[in-house]
């Protein structure tokens, strides 16, 4: 504590009795350092680090983090792929754990409680977006996970799951289901919700037809979800090796996208299409795929220009050509519930710290099954001062 300094007023409420996580310790402002792995710079690969949480507020929750995802963001942002990226930089958000402390505020989180965190941990909460449920539009910028900046603590950056614990305002904070296997439940968080919030917009229902592209991280959570909903699902792949895969996950049908006549015989047979592909690649054999009034969302996002969109393709059938980038707070507790009731979660390979640049090379190699989880128990203790 700086010299000086007055001793911050206790919360009206006292915080309840429980124990620090073994591998977390507190200063006297009640912030706690944390074990962490991130990035120092665009070369450094992931190494050991400590972050400094700040004392729960009136309105804050604080985590033990049990598992946090991989995402493929998580490798832009460290390898500052997408520029403006900050260092040190701790990625994640896909995080599950149980909560330690909550502010005098929370009436509606208990300690012990399974939680998760995905991609934001706050927005304006004033614009028509936040307003409506739609913080992931925030009009002014929904607060990242990790590597943003937040108005709300200071301007300081927010650093994300590869790490002991965290602290997160109520608002942003999910329920995770404890029928849920808290490590396949963590790409729930950005994975699942990626992929059910269109799924949901279209209102997809039994008797519909989904399409998916790409069988990675978000599309075989795509056939998962689209297969839970009810539809009949089709998955479009470039590689007949995929196949056996994909029917494993429940696909009804697998076209080889490379094959003209595959995708002849798929004319107008699609209601909506899930594109996860984030490289550069032909929209329009997927179009002539989709029915009237059909559309295709796009979640990838490609570094390089696409080829351009026929726009021929889209009027002769009134078809829709849609983004869409994750999902609200409320959206995304409804798709954990979704996912509880059906059984829902993630394929997962749970790896320790030790091993996580090994599977960021795996990753960018498309050599999983389809996601990486950190055992967030493997990254062992603080150091004495904080890094980030
Ligand atoms: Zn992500
Ligand atoms: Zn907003």
């Amino acid at each position: 504590m700086t010299p000086g300094r007055p001793v911050p007023p206790p919360l009206a409420k006292p915080l309840p009795d429980v124990d620090t996580p073994s591998n977390t310790s507190a200063d006297t402002t009640g912030a706690t350092l944390a074990a962490a792995y991130g990035a120092t710079s665009p070369e450094s690969g992931l190494v050991p680090l400590t972050v400094s949480r700040r004392a729960p507020k009136a309105d804050d929750i604080e985590i033990a983090i049990e598992f946090c995802g991989l995402c493929h963001s998580d490798v832009h942002a460290t390898r500052g792929e997408w520029g403006g990226d900050t260092y040190p930089l701790i990625p994640g958000h896909e995080i599950v754990g149980r909560v330690t402390r909550v502010g005098s505020d929370v009436d509606d989180f208990t300690v012990g409680e399974r939680v998760g965190v995905g991609c934001m941990v706050d927005s304006c909460r004033e614009c028509d977006s936040c307003l409506d449920g739609l913080e992931q539009y925030c009009e002014n910028g929904m607060v990242g996970t990790y590597g943003a900046k937040d108005p709300r603590n200071d301007g300081a950056i927010t650093q994300g799951g590869y790490a002991t614990s965290i602290v997160v305002d109520r608002n942003y904070v999910l329920r995770i289901p404890e029928s849920l296997d808290p490590a396949a439940a963590a790409p729930l968080l950005c994975a699942g919700i990626t992929t059910y919030s269109p799924l949901n917009h279209f209102e997809v229902e039994e008797g519909d037809v989904v399409g998916v592209v790409g069988l990675g991280g978000l599309g075989h959570m795509a056939v998962k979800i689209a297969k839970a909903m009810g539809a009949e699902v089709k998955v479009f792949t470039t590689s007949e090796r995929k196949f056996a895969a994909a029917r494993e996950l429940g696909a009804d049908d697998v076209i080889l996208s490379t094959d003209p006549a595959a995708m002849e015989a798929a004319n107008r047979s699609i209601d909506v299409i899930i594109d996860t592909v984030a490289a550069p690649h032909d929209l329009n054999p997927y179009f002539h795929t989709l029915r009237l009034d059909g559309a295709l969302f796009q979640l990838g996002l490609p570094s390089e220009a696409m080829p351009p969109v026929n726009p021929g393709a889209l009027i002769r059938r009134r078809i829709a050509y849609a983004g869409s980038l994750i999902g609200g707070i409320a959206e995304t507790q409804e798709m954990l519930d979704f996912c509880a009731e059906h059984g829902v979660v993630s394929d997962v390979e749970v790896v320790g710290a030790d091993q996580l640049n090994d599977a960021y090379d795996r990753m960018v190699a498309g050599d999983v099954k389809y996601r990486f989880v950190l055992d967030v128990s493997t990254l062992g203790s603080p150091t004495e001062k904080a890094d980030a």
